[in-house]
């Protein structure tokens, strides 16, 4: 399981919105590129459900962003 917290809410340069999670992973449009390399949803509950995106692949994603600053990534085992 993976969990990501912006570290604070600072507004996004571009688009003046809230620069959170849900702005990076699928809203911000001049990521669109770099996101579809990695992943292509519409909804961070898709994202987060889909068994073939795995926490590295978001993090590698964010990473690319540049965004990781704004980031505090948690990877938390998958208790079975
Ligand atoms: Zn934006």
């Amino acid at each position: 399981m993976l969990l990501i917290i912006s570290t604070h809410k600072p507004l996004c340069d571009e688009c003046l919105r809230s620069l959170t999670v849900k702005h990076i992973l699928l809203e911000f449009y001049n990521l669109k590129n770099i996101r579809e390399k990695y992943f292509t949803f519409s909804s961070l509950k898709e994202l987060f459900e889909n068994v073939d995106v795995d926490a590295r692949t978001i993090v590698d994603f964010i990473k690319e962003t540049n965004f990781l600053p704004h980031c505090i990534v948690f990877f938390l085992p998958i208790l079975h």
